[in-house]
């Protein structure tokens, strides 16, 4: 017997407790009844910690899905038009939710496409290069979506992207960035900057960057800037609007929860959203909805984030992030969510620290989002294997490439417990 495995007892037990206590106190704790939890191999429950990836399906999921399907199997064509939620404006049902999510006015969000889709058309209105000012600013190990975008947006400027792209490097070995250094260089390069394109929470450190500070800085020196918010919509309390960047783009499908490759969300900022002059990759879904079916050449996009849109969107999706963004609403939004969330991170980096402060390295700065990036620093063992035995434990982790498992506990359906399982589990495997 392991000599201290009588203290080691007492600690797994007193974690627990504290665990079950922080689960009683939680007000948000019934809204893990509104999700689908999948199970493990032994039939239990899963430990499901990567939300920040894909995101639970809320049961009312099914419902909002099934009757768009019941309208089409009845309605057909009149789909369009008939019923509470007709399919010609539903992506407007979907506005007021989600700007109160991020923190925008109705007019600057519009649901449509997909995250590096929206990437593109963002980047199509808002990389102007002009004179000297033609390079782009993103972050070293962007998430590779990202980085092809910029790329691509470059080369077909007829620029060349290596000398076009001003990559900024992580600090020391944790990958993270000093984000005062990116203010200098946004500073010290304005004259030959046309955009600065950051992430709202970095895909794999959990970094979370200051969107209201960069934004000024950029703007202060005449340098375009947007924010790739994939991991930050739905985890984080966003003011975009008042932070003022040029635009953001992100999924529906990690922390918003609307299902694999669910249609993604597009911010245009108040002052753009009028500005005809803009180029644009317009589509007639985009054009001013009084005209639309006059089907007339001449484009008039429609003075609001809508204006971007090229196509008729796909309503069994939409119908999907409707469910999602209604249980959303029905926590109380973003405040109440964000305030559970500090409080699980917090709870996890404690014992993270005082159980397996010399095995497990926290890459993730805080204050920080759900997730934490976590190396495994114990001697002899393999990360790979650790996120296995994870696994095989019932504990769904991601793994990132080299080393790095992500874990992230999400406010709406995540436990206390589970993250005193997890702490439990991740120790017995490190002995
Ligand atoms: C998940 C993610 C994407 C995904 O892009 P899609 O176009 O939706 O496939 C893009 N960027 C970041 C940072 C992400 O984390």
């Amino acid at each position: 017997m392991h000599p201290n495995s009588e203290f080691q007892t007492m600690t797994t037990d007193s974690i627990l407790l504290r665990a079950r206590e922080l689960d009683s106190q939680d007000p948000l704790r019934h809204f893990r009844d509104e999700f689908h939890i999948p199970l493990d191999a032994k039939g239990n429950p899963q430990v499901y910690f990567v939300g920040n990836s894909l995101g639970l399906q809320s049961k009312r999921t099914s419902q909002f899905v099934n009757e768009v399907l019941e309208t089409w199997q009845t309605q057909g064509v009149r789909g369009h038009f008939t019923g509470d939620f007709p399919w010609m404006p539903y992506h407007e049902f979907l506005t007021a939710p989600m700007a109160r999510l991020v923190g925008a006015m109705e007019r600057e969000v519009v649901m449509m496409n997909s995250l590096t889709a929206n990437l593109h058309l963002m980047l199509a209105s808002f990389y102007r290069p002009a004179g000297r000012k033609q390079k782009i600013l993103i972050e070293e190990h962007a998430f590779p979506s990202d980085h092809y975008a910029v790329e691509s947006h470059i080369g077909a400027r007829g620029l060349d992207p290596a000398a076009t792209m001003m990559v900024v490097r992580p600090q020391g070995p944790s990958g993270c960035f000093d984000q005062s250094e990116i203010c200098d260089l946004i500073r010290a390069n304005a004259g030959e900057l046309a955009l600065v394109l950051l992430p709202g929470v970095q895909y794999y450190t959990g970094q979370v960057f200051d969107i209201e500070r960069l934004t000024r800085v950029a703007r202060e020196n005449g340098v375009n800037i947007g924010f790739d918010l994939a991991h930050a919509a739905g985890n984080l309390e966003l003011k975009l609007h008042d932070w003022g960047p040029d635009f953001a783009v992100w999924c529906s499908y990690k922390y918003l929860n609307s299902g694999p490759g669910s249609v993604g969300g597009c911010f245009v900022h108040e002052r753009h959203v009028a500005d005809e002059k803009l180029p644009r990759l317009a589509g007639w879904w985009g054009h001013d909805k009084a005209s639309r079916f006059l089907m007339p050449n001449g484009f008039s996009p429609i003075p609001t984030a809508e204006g971007w849109q090229q196509s008729n969107p796909p309503i069994l999706s939409l119908a999907a992030i409707r469910a999602s963004l209604s249980v959303f609403d029905q926590a109380g939004g973003m405040e109440p969510l964000r305030r559970k969330s500090e409080l699980m991170t917090g709870f996890f980096v404690d014992l993270l620290r005082e159980q397996l402060g010399n095995k497990i390295a926290i890459l993730t700065p805080e204050p920080c989002g759900c997730q934490l990036s976590l190396r495994v620093v114990a001697e002899d063992v393999d990360g790979k294997s650790v996120k296995q035995a994870l696994e095989n434990a019932g504990m769904e982790t991601d793994w990132r490439e080299p080393d790095v498992i992500r874990a992230a506990p999400v406010p709406l359906y995540n436990r206390f417990e589970e993250i005193a399982r997890f702490i439990i589990a991740l120790k017995e495997i490190l002995e």
